[in-house]
């Protein structure tokens, strides 16, 4: 493609404008469309509207497994056979040093994950008193993931000082059939509605990899940006040994990045992040996902390890970014590394040197030639 097109896809979603769905299918399957050019008008949509800077989310699973509900995707889910190790609800004072840890690690959002379909009355209840509790000891911005709620609920969290909602669209409305049978997309839909209603800001991705189309995954992009969320996981499937659905060989890191392009023009002012699985699918190409993604998670994911905390801020600082953070970037790292001996590990560039075999491979073999 001519520099023109790259020009003019940055130049529409910096005034909002909507890109039509050949150019949004185009970004996503045309080999035409240059992966390096795309990458920089992503960037230019990313810096008019979110700066240069990567928000930090740390993860709570506040409670392992005990969920009547068959998310195909998920380890904790009761049609699960995968091996967690399953907790009930962690004291608060357990939640609550892990948000002043998450906030001394440079987080800027700390997301409870609370296991189930919803919750029941007397949960919100409980959840309230800790967002409160959170808002009032620790100087971070709170979200909760807790299933299906109605206004009412999502009433009293939002009272509570909630800063924002978490219910994932995870895919399509037509393919959603496919990875959960106990509700339904619609359900989903309600919550975001009942969150939107009693003035919560949402945060609502998608999950690829399940078996989703194209069509698919342009659906949910333009889903999400009439329904104006201000926050978008973009998680790409990990597949954990015993959930129902199987690894599928569609996530090459090229079209992750492609993917991340398309959610920024469609959605330019949203926090965009790189979520589960950045570390599995996009691999040496990691960093390059920040140009248009501006947020990622730190410390990993709900059931799922993530990489080494140095890494990822070593990654940031390497990309030229900064992060949302009252901590630069060196002062985690050096408190990383001082506190711990993985963290300088990961840091360290160690040397090893050849020895004679790989020197002189022929030297053991039979038949050393002339
Ligand atoms: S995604 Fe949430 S609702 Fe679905 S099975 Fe997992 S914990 Fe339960």
């Amino acid at each position: 493609m001519k520099r023109q097109f790259y020009k003019k896809i940055a130049e529409q979603c910096v005034v909002e404008e909507l890109l039509s769905e050949k150019i949004a299918r185009d970004i996503l399957l045309s080999s035409d469309v240059e992966l390096i050019s795309l990458l920089d008008s992503a960037y230019m949509v990313r810096k008019k509207f979110v700066g240069n800077s990567v928000t930090i989310h740390v993860i709570n699973n506040a409670q392992n497994g005990y969920c009547p509900e068959d998310c195909h995707y998920c380890a904790q889910a009761k049609s699960s056979q995968a091996d967690i190790e399953e907790y009930p609800l962690k004291s608060d004072q357990e939640i609550l040093r892990e948000a002043k840890r998450a906030h001394e690690g440079g987080a800027h959002r700390y997301c409870m994950v609370f296991a189930g379909r919803g919750p029941s009355q007397k949960r919100i209840e409980h959840l309230a008193r800790l967002i409160r509790d959170i808002k009032s000891q620790c100087p971070i911005e709170v979200c909760v993931s807790a299933g299906l709620l109605d206004h009412d609920k999502a009433q009293v969290l939002a009272q509570a000082g909630l800063d924002r909602l978490n219910h994932n669209l995870n895919t399509s409305a037509r393919h959603y059939s496919k990875i959960c049978t106990t509700h339904t997309y619609k359900d989903r839909l309600n919550t975001l509605q009942a969150a939107r209603k009693a003035g919560l800001q949402i945060c609502s991705g998608v999950i690829l990899g399940m078996g989703e189309t194209i069509e698919d995954v342009l659906e949910m992009a333009y889903t999400l940006r009439e329904l104006s969320v201000e926050s978008i996981p973009v998680n790409f499937f990990i597949p954990i040994p015993g959930v129902q659905i199987k690894e599928q060989p569609t996530l090459t890191p090229e079209y992750c990045l492609r993917v991340l392009c398309l959610y920024r023009f469609l959605n330019p002012k949203a926090e965009i992040r790189i979520a589960a699985g950045r570390e599995r699918y996009l691999r040496s190409m990691e960093v390059m996902a920040l140009y248009p993604a501006n947020s990622l998670f730190l410390d990993g994911y709900l059931n799922a390890k993530g990489s080494q905390r140095t890494r990822t801020f070593q990654m940031i600082k390497d990309g030229g970014f900064t992060i949302s953070s009252e901590y630069s970037i060196d002062e985690l790292i050096a408190a990383e590394t001082s506190t711990s001996n993985t963290g300088q590990e990961d840091l360290a560039v160690e040397i090893i040197m050849k020895d004679l075999k790989s020197l002189r491979p022929e030297l053991g073999s039979s038949n050393p030639g002339t």
